[in-house]
């Protein structure tokens, strides 16, 4: 089931950076097809515009063109001979005013042929645009621009041509090349889509399991006290004419283990939230020394009494912003731990330093310390180093995960090393400034 949503995240994965790839890719050629149409094309348009806004040049050529005309009738002055065109790949036609005709024939030569199946097109007029001929097997292609010009009471269209049949070769080709590379890394960006995919699903799984692992550790940890108080429960059923003194010991097994459940769910509950957003710190200024004092007092006696050692290193006299009642409770999960996990005889001790812009507390103890491997895991959800000795202490490991999580949010930090010569130092530093 959850293999398969999994696989089925993947695709969904794989399918919208594929898509987001295709689509860059379909932009990005576009754009380059455009510019490069631009530039090649550039010089040809700015030729086409100067010489459509040489007004002597256009009226010259009409009035050439007049003259040629009215001398139709074979009696044609050598001057006004029909001249070949200036450039093979540049025309100019001069149509009459319905724009049936082409007055220039006898300057066209030969092309009037060619050009004889071309209309005008009267709309776009002083725009450049692009046609194509079709003459005999081959085609024709070019870019123009028209212009209205009024002579002698008479309107004509001079439309100047400039042939884009090399420029329109050109551009078929680098279009193929184009295609070619944008299909080329089309397909690279299938493998790209993959590795990206499982990249960001790698987080994804991670959070997955850990979720899992959680979920089952805490179904775990509920388990036993329920059984134990069900077992009890059930015994009290089987003996109904005993009285309570009777059954004392019972009701005081199922009671311990409310209690443990009680502050198991109530942990659990604090590192839920602390996973969602509803975590908020009520961050005021507090005056460490005095803060540090009334934290330790309680559990100095208790220390005390279970006959170990304590020793309290006040130094840091300053002012913090934390929130009060989480950081007493990442003190409290350490000086719990340095009480379960030492024997009698040793020394706990706690010192609350200034160092640079943090501030240190450190507890230590001279307890079995603990292993390079355990470090690496101690704050992880229900982690424990010997776990049938934890039970028996009372740990779920989740005290050093909370403190953690209170630290963090704090943006401080909590660490762990090697006590000399024995024992475990827990260290917390938190910004002074929060
Ligand atoms: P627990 O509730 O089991 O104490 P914690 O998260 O507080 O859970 O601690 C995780 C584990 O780290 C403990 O089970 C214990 O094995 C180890 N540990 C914590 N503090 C100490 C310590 N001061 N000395 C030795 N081991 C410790």
């Amino acid at each position: 089931m959850e293999n398969n949503s999994q696989k089925q995240q993947m695709r969904i994965l794989l399918l919208r950076n594929f898509l987001a790839f295709t689509l860059i890719f379909i932009v990005l050629g576009l754009v380059i097809f455009q510019l490069l149409q631009q530039s090649l094309y550039r010089n040809t348009d700015h030729e086409l515009i100067r010489v459509s806004h040489d007004q002597r040049l256009l009226e010259q050529e009409l009035i050439t063109t007049l003259q040629i005309e009215n001398r139709n009738n074979d009696e044609r002055d050598p001057a006004f001979r029909p001249r070949q065109p200036e450039l093979f790949n540049t025309q100019l036609l001069i149509w009459s005013k319905n724009g049936k005709k082409i007055l220039n024939k006898d300057h066209l030569g030969n092309r009037y042929y060619e050009f004889k199946e071309l209309n005008l097109n009267k709309k776009r007029l002083e725009q450049v645009k692009n046609d194509h001929l079709k003459v005999a097997t081959t085609t024709l292609y070019f870019r123009s621009i028209t212009k209205k010009i009024r002579y002698q009471n008479q309107t004509y269209y001079i439309e100047y041509i400039v042939n884009t049949n090399q420029l329109h070769e050109t551009m078929r080709s680098v279009q193929v090349l184009l295609l070619l590379s944008l299909v080329f890394f089309w397909a690279l960006s299938l493998g790209a889509s993959y590795w990206l995919a499982k990249r960001s699903m790698a987080p994804i799984l991670l959070s997955w399991q850990k979720q899992q692992e959680f979920v089952e550790n805490a179904s775990h940890e509920l388990r036993t006290p329920l059984t134990i108080i069900q077992s009890q429960l059930e015994l009290l059923f089987t003996t109904p004419q005993k009285t309570i003194l009777d059954v004392s010991e019972k009701i005081g097994t199922a009671l311990a283990e409310v209690k443990r459940l009680t502050r198991l769910t109530t942990d659990l509950l604090l590192l839920a939230k602390t996973d969602s957003h509803d975590f908020v710190l009520k961050i005021e200024k507090v005056a460490v020394k005095d803060f540090v004092n009334e934290t330790v007092s309680p559990y100095q006696e208790l220390i005390e009494t279970s006959k170990r050692n304590f020793h309290l290193e006040n130094q840091a006299a300053c002012f913090v912003n934390i929130d009060r009642e989480k950081i007493k409770q990442v003190l409290i999960i350490l000086l719990d731990n340095a009480l379960k996990y030492t024997e009698e005889g040793a020394t706990i001790t706690v010192s609350s330093s200034l160092q640079g812009y943090d501030w240190c507390l450190q507890v230590q103890d001279t307890g079995k310390g603990i292993s390079p491997e355990d470090r690496e895991r101690i704050f992880e959800r229900f982690y424990r180093v010997e776990k049938s000795r934890n039970r028996k202490v009372g740990g779920y490991g989740l005290g050093l995960a909370i403190a953690a999580q209170i630290v963090k949010f704090h943006h401080g930090k909590i660490t762990v090393f090697d006590n000399f010569p024995q024992g475990s130092v827990f260290e917390i530093r938190i910004p002074k400034e929060n």
